[in-house]
């Protein structure tokens, strides 16, 4: 049992899509051999495909009796194959920048990036980070057979032991969200370990701390004083993404507030461009009440200058956007 769990939260508010915490990130973690394809941490497109492509209608989870769902595995065109540009040719002369110009790409990771949905103008788009949510009841480790997968009990991060994996890849199946990856360097299976080598020294995430849009907080579930109370339990603007696949996802998001829609005679209507029903498909039933109360506490913020939740938004102090202790 663990007794503490470090979360995140994330506000799509903020994510300005710029992919800096994915950089981050592969160069940290992920630019060796077998991990070329592998992006721990990724910023998709919503509504789109995601990486891996499809991912949302691959199963995995839990059904509601708590049963172990088996998912299917994404396959190699799902990720995309890595592929080199001739970036000379490409720059000085104009030409096919493909290297294998008889293998031209299909998809790869944001291949439907700022594509979006809906006609001008009521078109809408956002950017989702996503990376493993250190769920509290990780569908990873309920189908190892090797007992590989493990949570840690002083914060609740998952971790796969690469002396116990024997590259099965249940857990790549039955993780609903894809997070985690097959390195067919080395037949084991690997996934975002929270930058728990950073933590040990008191440093946040390096996706949290490169974040150019102020958009990520760190913090311990039961930290009275900390971000996640605030965010997910006294204000409850933090939501998690697919509740209804039941791992308990530790990733929180603010949902996207967005500006009213046009009507036929190009007035401005009354409801959310970007629709109800679809947010509430990734974020579940609470989106409406978020998006009611942070509307309410940014008009409080306008009219008198003070709301508490809007100063932890807007995070003043990038480091206290941080609470690892
Ligand atoms: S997101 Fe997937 S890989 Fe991460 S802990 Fe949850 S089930 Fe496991
Ligand atoms: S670094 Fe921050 S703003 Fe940029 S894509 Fe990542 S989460 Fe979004």
């Amino acid at each position: 049992m663990n007794t503490r769990q470090l979360c995140m939260v994330i506000d799509l508010n903020k994510c300005l899509g710029c992919q800096t915490c994915t950089i981050a990130c592969k160069t940290m973690w992920t630019r060796r051999e077998g991990r070329e394809y592998m992006y721990w941490n990724n910023v998709e497109t919503q509504p789109g495909q995601g990486y891996p492509r499809g991912y949302a209608d691959k199963g995995g989870g839990f059904d509601r009796d708590g049963g172990l769902r088996r998912g299917a595995l994404p396959g190699e065109g799902d990720y995309g194959t890595p592929w080199d540009y001739d970036h000379e040719a490409a720059v000085m002369t104009g030409v096919d920048p493909w290297l294998r110009p008889d293998e031209k790409p299909v998809w790869g990771p944001n291949w439907d990036e700022d594509q979006g949905q809906g006609e001008y103008p009521n078109s809408y788009y956002f950017y989702l980070p996503r990376l493993c949510n250190h769920c509290s009841n990780p569908a990873c480790l309920a189908a190892c057979p090797r007992r590989a997968i493990y949570k840690r009990p002083e914060d609740g991060i998952v971790l796969v032991d690469q002396e116990q994996c024997r590259g099965y890849r249940y857990c790549v199946a039955a993780c609903p969200y894809k997070k985690v990856y097959f390195n067919e360097a080395t037949s084991r299976s690997e996934k975002c370990i929270f930058c728990f080598p950073r933590l040990a020294k008191d440093l946040p995430m390096a996706c949290a701390q490169q974040c150019v849009g102020r958009a990520r907080w760190v913090g311990y579930r039961d930290d009275a004083d900390g971000p996640i109370r605030v965010l997910v339990e006294k204000y409850a603007v933090a939501l998690p993404l697919h509740p209804e696949w039941g791992t308990e996802p530790n990733v929180f998001y603010v949902p996207p507030w967005a500006p009213p829609g046009f009507d036929a005679d190009g007035r401005l209507s009354t409801g959310s461009r970007i629709p109800l029903e679809f947010l509430g498909s990734l974020f579940g039933d609470g989106v409406s009440r978020a998006l009611k109360t942070l509307e309410s506490e940014r008009q409080k913020k306008a009219q008198s200058g003070r709301s508490e939740l809007m100063d932890w938004l807007i995070a003043h102090r990038h480091a206290e956007m941080f609470k690892l202790g």
